[in-house]
């Protein structure tokens, strides 16, 4: 029986590996970021065997790193870059064509055409997604449709379809294994969230043969099994999940109400609603919070264009602090008496009020505002932001309060989250571990070879560093949202 997990976190700038014991701890890790690709305006690639490399190089380098060797390891986690779509030949495992990003918005006017001719409704019914170049389906088909003998290659079933967890199985197993988890595949547009299974009516409406697909299995399961040409000894990979989701693992919500958000560029949240699949009157999105033991717990999802982004703005186009940093010792001078809020809707405003065509704006000011009540503002956007996710959730039918557990590069800012706290009007835990994305693939491949003894194993080993409880009445905590509905408003 091996002694440590090794976790791939394939991101979308970077390829991370970490080693952890058995105990949960990291022993070694190693990251390597990687090429991005802009062909044109609106497109964004990776080339996938950059990808294999770095994945490669980083876990060769992560084992090194640890205080073990590759026979010690029991299992591989995989957690990845969710919907970037990769389409690849069976026969020589070579791509026809780069990985086609997330981010890519080439399918714009398809999904449009699609919009038109009334069959969203549909695929919003039965995959929880909306008809958004963001998702593999239509980018599936672009490749089929684009490159040169690709379609007919795939209707007599020599081409394979993989998200990146998919891709990097087939080349870690040597094509031995296609295979996806449930939450990869329910951000393709082709897997029917409620049956948990490809959707052949919406193959047909999007081309895409089946022929392509991967198999689809639990997030922890026999996926396949590395061959030890690439790292001295066989290891099978017993976990996947995509990195949203694998966060919502890692930061160990379990139960309906649960929520993580992941505070970087931008921020997703997601919340467990467990095995009730609920359909959003925001358009939020449903998605598969993970599948175990064939038993499928269901979350929805919203996020935020602008987050870190906003601080980003205020340091490098606005000049007006010299690190991200500052921001926190400004706000902390200048506190809630502020009548100043910014509305970062510097590409559209996202749910609720999906309003691609509004733009920023900073109301209120007067006389005595300058910039400290300005940076002040714009981390308090992304506090009401996240305000106007929680509610659209609740009015989407979660009852009761709400835990959240945070997480990415923004929630080192003690001021933010205490403010998180305070506008929500609810409880906000900070872990010691951060990493959640990685750490909820390591458990997943954990659980799955017996290293770790299931979901009550993590809810122990996760910890809390820091609690944040509300230190405004609930009147003083809807007046400040009150405040950012005014202001979202003036720009609408
Ligand atoms: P990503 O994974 O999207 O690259 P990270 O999780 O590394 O992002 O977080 C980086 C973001 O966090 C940046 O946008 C940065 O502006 C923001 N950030 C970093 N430190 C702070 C801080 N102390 N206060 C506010 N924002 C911060």
């Amino acid at each position: 029986m091996g002694k440590a997990i090794l976790a791939i976190d394939q991101g979308t700038t970077s390829t991370r590996a970490i080693v952890f014991d058995a105990s949960g701890k990291v022993s070694g890790q190693s990251q390597q970021e990687f090429t991005q690709i802009f062909p044109q305006e609106g497109w964004v690639e990776h080339d996938p065997e950059e990808i294999w490399q770095t994945t490669l190089q980083t876990c060769r380098a992560a084992i090194e790193a640890s205080e073990f060797v590759a026979t010690d390891i029991a299992g591989i986690g995989i957690t990845n870059q969710r919907e970037t779509t990769v389409v690849w030949d069976r026969e020589s495992g070579k791509p026809v064509y780069n990985a086609i990003v997330w981010q890519d918005r080439r399918t714009a006017d398809l999904c449009e055409t699609l919009k038109e001719q009334g069959v969203e409704k549909n695929f919003q019914e039965k995959t929880g997604l909306l008809l958004d170049p963001y998702f593999s389906g239509t980018k599936i088909r672009w490749i089929l449709d684009s490159v040169e003998g690709a379609r007919a290659a795939a209707q007599s079933g020599k081409l394979a379809f993989g998200t990146i967890d998919t891709f990097l199985l087939w080349r870690l197993t040597k094509g031995q294994s296609h295979k996806t988890d449930a939450t990869n595949a329910s951000r393709t547009l082709l897997f029917n969230i409620h049956e948990q299974a490809w959707d052949n009516e919406l193959l047909v409406v999007l081309r895409v043969p089946d022929s392509v697909l991967p198999s689809v299995e639990d997030c922890a399961a026999d996926f396949g099994v590395a061959d030890a040409e690439w790292f001295g000894a066989e290891i099978p990979v017993t976990g996947i999940a995509g990195d949203q989701h694998a966060a919502l693992i890692g930061q160990a919500c379990f139960e309906a109400g649960m929520a993580k958000s992941t505070y970087g560029t931008g921020c997703f949240m997601i919340m467990n609603t467990g095995d009730k699949a609920i359909a959003s009157k925001n358009r939020l999105l449903t998605t598969v919070g993970y599948r175990l033991n064939g038993k499928t717990t269901y979350a929805l999802e919203g996020s935020i264009f602008m987050a870190g982004a906003t601080i980003q703005w205020l340091r490098d186009r606005l000049k007006v602090i010299e690190s991200a940093a500052d921001s926190e010792s400004i706000a902390k001078k200048v506190g809630y008496q502020s009548s100043v809020y910014m509305v970062p809707a510097f590409t559209g405003l996202g749910a609720p009020y999906w309003d691609p065509d509004a733009r920023g704006a900073i109301v209120g000011m007067n006389r005595d505002t300058g910039i400290d009540e300005i940076v002040t503002a714009g981390l308090q956007s992304v506090v009401y932001q996240t305000a106007d996710l929680v509610k659209a959730m609740q009015q989407d039918g979660i009852a009761g309060s709400t835990t959240l557990r945070i997480d990415g590069g923004m929630v080192v800012n003690d001021w933010l989250v205490q403010c998180l706290a305070d506008v929500l009007n609810a409880q906000v835990d900070r872990p010691v571990f951060t990493e959640s994305t990685v750490l909820g693939a390591a458990f997943l491949a954990g659980m799955q070879v017996g290293l770790f003894n299931g979901f009550s194993d993590l809810e122990q080993k996760w910890q809390c560093e820091k609690r944040f409880t509300p230190e405004i009445s609930a009147q003083e905590s809807e007046a400040l949202y009150q405040g950012w509905l005014k202001a979202v408003e003036r720009i609408r």
